[in-house]
């Protein structure tokens, strides 16, 4: 029997990772290039199909061992699923909305099956099939980066709401009488607990930090004016994942993300914050966890979706 493997693709506003993955979630290659959204969204999907050529050209050199499953595809912004295209995107890929990935893909790979989803979404996957969902048949996913993604996984499949932009939780809003969010709300999540809401926080109490990693860093280890910053971004955070709480009755809230980095410590901090504001019933069902996908999670989960989400 030959080895059965995927293309997964995972593109983010700074990188984008390339790998070839089995149906366990294991990975044979992997690249990642810079994404150099500056040169705008033609460049970036040229850049995407070449480097699914050269995962491609790996395989033809493994002759006979090696089946292609198909390609999956993660991508930033909010994805139509039905046609794989880009239905929003915000300014770290300049011009991506309206980008129809999975088209131009199938013109380049007209013999391969492709499946275009949204990055936190093919994290979620990732996560129930080889992480820290394992089991679980409801559950939700947090990404703490740049902004803030979401994923909500309902009775073993992904919530898509109406065109494939369901999950957006770095837009609820924790105050409704907060400043203004790029998505025209008030108060969103994504203003308090992602990387560039952090630091808009320092900037705001002319804390010297250089950016959230600095503020994690310090947070650490004991610093006053970090702790100030980051109780408001707990704070923010237990307030979102209690409202998620009650919405969705989960097994478990996942958190993932370069915030998240923060470890054990952070994790805690966000349990304690969220027990406060979470009915016990609704307390007791649920467990708050750390991703455990990692940093590959992203282009696991793109390749993931051809075997457990088949279209
Ligand atoms: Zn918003």
């Amino acid at each position: 029997m030959p080895l059965e493997l995927s293309v997964g693709v995972d593109i983010g506003g700074t990188k984008i990772h390339f790998a070839l993955v089995d149906a366990q979630g294991k990975l044979y290659a992997d690249e990642q290039i810079p994404t150099e959204a500056i040169q705008g969204a033609a460049a970036v999907m040229e850049r995407t199909l070449q480097g699914i050529e050269r995962m491609l050209g790996l395989v033809d050199r493994m002759k006979d061992a090696v089946v292609i499953k198909g390609i999956g595809i993660g991508s930033a912004g909010q994805i139509d699923f039905a046609s794989g295209s880009v239905a929003y995107a915000v300014d770290t890929l300049p011009g991506w909305t309206g980008m129809r990935i999975q088209a131009r893909a199938e013109e380049r790979f007209p013999d391969l099956p492709i499946i275009v989803d949204n990055d936190v979404n093919v994290m979620a996957v990732a996560e129930l099939r080889c992480g820290a969902a394992k089991g679980l048949r409801h559950f939700i996913c947090l990404a703490l980066g740049t902004g803030i993604g979401g994923a909500v996984v309902e009775n073993g499949r992904l919530v898509r709401g109406a065109f494939g932009g369901a999950g957006e939780l770095g837009h609820v809003s924790v105050d409704f009488n907060g400043p203004q969010c790029s998505c025209g709300n008030l108060g969103c999540l994504e203003l308090y607990a992602s990387g560039s809401g952090i630091a808009r926080l320092a900037k705001e109490e002319a804390a010297s930090f250089n950016d959230s990693r600095a503020v994690m860093q310090a947070w650490l280890q004991g610093d006053a004016q970090a702790s100030q910053l980051m109780n408001i971004a707990i704070a923010a955070l237990a307030s979102g994942i209690s409202s998620l709480i009650h919405t969705f009755n989960p097994e478990a809230v996942i958190i993932g993300g370069g915030v998240a980095e923060a470890g054990d410590a952070f994790l805690s901090a966000i349990r304690r914050e969220t027990q406060k504001r979470t009915s016990a019933a609704m307390w007791k069902a649920v467990e708050l966890k750390l991703a455990a996908a990692g940093n590959v999670a992203g282009v696991k989960g793109a390749a993931l979706q051809l075997w457990h989400y088949p279209k």
